[in-house]
């Protein structure tokens, strides 16, 4: 294949016992998929259902990373969260055969430019500006599923400078990841090496430059990054 301009090369993740690499194609987010979160948020979870949103794939650290603070933002929010990386895609799966379409877990936290997502909820514009960045979406070596097993409870949680500032439980899920994964191959067409970060538990707060992040989730694994 001749190109007229020189493809970007994949971005990938690493996989716990294997030098092999995981292609990350799309990235996407689910929001207030905790009811604990909605509601410090300022939202009624029996009211407003879970949505989606999307990250570039660009937005990835591995774990170790060192964060760049992004532009334009004051304010600018972690959120850890549970990621499943699909190792198959398709359209309108059913949520009886939505985890054969799993290859394993990692651990991911949203970055958010609270500010300016704040800004776009006031304006109803897109949250692009809130949630696309560089370093968005930082996330640990994936775990595959063959050696997690399912993973639908556990703990999950995230430190800074050995702070506690979220903790909760993946059976908190308002969407479990089957339905999540159903649900959003109704919408999108899904594809092998897309992730999805499945939302965050309550506790979200700012990060500042200096900042050691440390974010786990039981039986998953960990991921340790810092922010310049
Ligand atoms: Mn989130």
């Amino acid at each position: 294949m001749e190109y007229v301009i020189t493809p970007m090369a994949t971005t990938t993740l690493a996989v716990a016992g294997t030098q092999a690499r995981f292609p990350v194609q799309n990235i996407y987010c689910v929001g207030r998929n905790y009811a604990d979160h909605a509601i410090e948020m300022g939202h009624d979870p029996d009211q407003e259902p879970p949505f989606f949103f999307m990250k570039p794939a660009y937005g990835i650290l591995p774990d170790q990373g060192v964060m760049t603070y992004p532009a334009l933002s004051a304010d600018v929010h972690h959120e850890v969260e549970l990621v499943v990386a699909l190792a198959t895609g398709g359209q309108n799966i059913a949520v009886e055969s939505a985890m054969d379409c799993v290859y394993g877990y990692g651990v991911g936290i949203d970055m958010t430019r609270r500010d300016l997502q704040a800004q776009a909820k006031l304006q109803a514009r897109p949250w692009e500006a809130g949630k696309s960045f560089l370093h968005a979406a930082p996330c640990s070596v994936l775990t595959p599923l063959e050696q997690t097993g399912m993973v639908d409870r556990g703990s999950i949680w995230l430190d800074i400078n050995g702070e506690r500032r979220q903790a909760g439980d993946l059976q908190q899920m308002i969407w479990k990841v089957p339905e999540v994964i159903s649900r959003l191959s109704t919408l999108f067409v899904l594809q092998p090496g897309d992730l999805i970060f499945t939302g965050t538990p309550a506790g979200v707060g700012p990060v500042a430059r200096g900042d050691l992040i440390r974010a786990h989730i039981d039986g998953v694994g960990e991921l340790q990054i810092s922010v310049a």
